[in-house]
């Protein structure tokens, strides 16, 4: 097994896709351009929060704390 492909990348807003990252103790950046990357795109957030029950306004407060 060579490990688990998720865990060793995170979306780039910059490079706008998955991408390995370094670890630091308080964010992960972007190997290729140093911006900091977050653990899903926009879009597969929204559809993570749609896909939980956790009801309109606080998938609304999640998204607007992410901007
Ligand atoms: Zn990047």
């Amino acid at each position: 097994m060579l490990g688990n492909f998720d865990d060793d990348h995170r979306f780039c807003t910059a490079c706008q896709t998955y991408v390995r990252y370094l670890q630091s103790p308080e964010h992960a950046y972007c190997v290729e351009c140093g911006q900091k990357v977050t653990l899903f795109s926009k879009d597969d957030t929204k559809i993570f929060l749609l896909g939980t029950k956790t009801g309109p306004t606080r998938s609304e407060l999640l998204l607007e704390a992410m901007e």
